[in-house]
């Protein structure tokens, strides 16, 4: 690294670009809440030494005032230089409570999923490890359209009925993406597109796939950045599951390869993607399969984790679009290159899971797809029959396929009842997240809305 600083902590030497003044040391809660302090370059030794201390109770985590702090400590190794304001770095930490993980941080959850799977259960020395990648969708809002009041798409000309992919309205916002892209590509993240999206001011920005971990990092940060360009434009950006009754959502779909772990530097040209066999249906191992039985039977238990708002439930449960569609199925059930199923495999080798919407914590959707993923294949799950019909129109089939949960309430009661979920991330996990996730439930069931008022005040 050219022109660079560098801390000593034990036998570790830590390097970064010597124009970094400040580290934000960050950390996302159950909620996937952002969460940072601003640390100057003089005092990172002692960050990196002894964490930098954090009131639990005052985020989203189940923790009471009386506890003690939580300690972040960075994880030097997913530094992110902000390119747009140089002299900061960002710094995804492992939070610590009472000199042990902290169990509740999902970051850690998804590490400890990485851990199990390495050691899995295996066709190939070493374990396996998972690489995927994620489609954050996203609206521009205009800027009056602050939190809580009626959002406005940025873009107030763009109203055609088919929005998707219109030349027009992505140049009017070309200076926000443009911006990102230009970022994303300095950053080494090899983005490769960016479009309009279905709805109204909707986007998307594609780029290469990645190793569990450092998508579930890139994820929190591609989230900041965007957040923070579309500020720097007079533009607000959310990733809202559903903020518009009669435009489609922002999804999160996901796309989900294995390979084999003989080489720890998950250097494509010596490993191997164990989801791809030429050989088999649609080029998809029977592991692949195996690791779709797993997606498919245990989807319905972790909608609460894909889906982690009362808002989310908008969005897969449905509802016809002005342009036509929600592209946000609801029935658990796989396709080929179609995209009216939970799962849709979409080329040789990948899946790719449409349910997780805009609102996901990073890295409980990563822990959640793994998770399943191995279970699929340790009692050899089978995904039962492919489905090539039209998944949002009448079939004779779709009665008799289990549907997700319809409204967070369902989801969160399949997900606090399961035995599944308790292994995997632990019973403490599980009913933390329930919890806390249930006050939002208990807070949203108190409003008296708009339509109960229109439906209910003369009864
Ligand atoms: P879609 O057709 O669903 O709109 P996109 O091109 O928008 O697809 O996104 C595809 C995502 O899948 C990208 O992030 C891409 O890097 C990722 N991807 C491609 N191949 C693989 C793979 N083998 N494993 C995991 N992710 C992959
Ligand atoms: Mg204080
Ligand atoms: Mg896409
Ligand atoms: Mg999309
Ligand atoms: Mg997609």
């Amino acid at each position: 690294m050219e022109d660079c600083r560098e801390v000593v902590i034990g036998y570790t030497t830590h390097r970064f670009p010597a124009d970094i003044k400040y580290f934000l040391v960050t950390f996302v809660d159950l909620l996937g809440v952002l969460r940072s302090k601003l640390v100057p370059t003089s005092a990172i030794k002692q960050m990196l030494e002894k964490g930098a201390g954090f009131a639990g109770y005052a985020v989203h985590f189940d923790m009471t005032t009386a506890d003690a702090d939580l300690m972040a400590f960075p994880d030097m190794s997913t530094l992110i230089q902000l390119p747009w304001k140089k002299e900061v770095a960002w710094v995804a930490s492992d939070l610590y409570i009472n000199g042990k993980l902290f169990k509740q941080a999902p970051r850690q959850v998804l590490k400890d999923q990485v851990a199990k799977v390495a050691k899995a259960p295996k066709a190939c020395d070493g374990g396996y490890y998972m690489k995927t990648g994620v489609e954050c969708e996203f609206f521009l809002l205009s800027r009056n359209s602050s939190s809580g009041s009626k959002p406005e798409a940025a873009d107030a000309f763009e109203i055609a009925p088919k929005p998707c992919y219109r030349q027009g309205a992505l140049m009017r916002s070309f200076d926000v993406i443009s911006k990102l892209l230009e970022y994303m590509e300095s950053l080494g993240w090899e983005p490769y597109q960016a479009d309009h999206e279905d709805g109204q001011s909707q986007f998307e920005i594609n780029w290469k796939y990645d190793d569990c971990l450092r998508t579930a990092d890139k994820h929190v940060f591609f989230k900041f950045m965007v957040k923070s360009v579309a500020e720097q434009h007079g533009f607000q950006a959310t990733f809202m599951p559903k903020p518009f009754r009669h435009q489609t959502g922002n999804g999160c779909h996901t796309h989900i390869s294995v390979w084999d772990h003989n080489n720890s530097t998950h250097d494509e040209t010596c490993s191997t993607n164990l989801f791809h066999d030429p050989e088999k249906e649609l080029g998809m191992s029977k592991l692949s399969y195996h690791f779709l039985g797993g997606l498919l039977g245990n989807a319905k238990v972790l909608c609460g984790i894909y889906n982690p708002t009362v808002n989310s439930f908008k969005r897969i449960d449905g509802q016809t679009t002005l342009s036509g569609s929600s592209w946000a199925p609801n029935i658990i059930s796989y396709a080929g290159n179609n995209r009216t199923h939970l799962v849709r495999i979409p080329d040789e080798g990948r899946f790719e899971l449409r349910v997780p919407d805009g609102a996901v914590n990073p890295y409980l959707l990563q822990a959640a797809i793994l998770a399943s993923g191995l279970d699929g294949i340790e009692n050899q799950l089978d995904p039962g029959p492919r489905r090539d019909w039209d998944g949002f129109e009448p079939h004779p089939d779709k009665e008799s396929l289990d549907r997700l949960p319809t409204n967070f309430l369902d989801a969160l009661r399949e997900l606090s009842s399961s035995n599944f979920a308790k292994q995997s991330f632990g019973e403490e996990f599980v009913k933390s997240y329930v919890k806390v996730q249930m006050q939002q439930w208990k807070s949203y069931a108190a409003h008296i809305s708009q339509w109960e008022l229109e439906n209910t005040l003369d009864c």
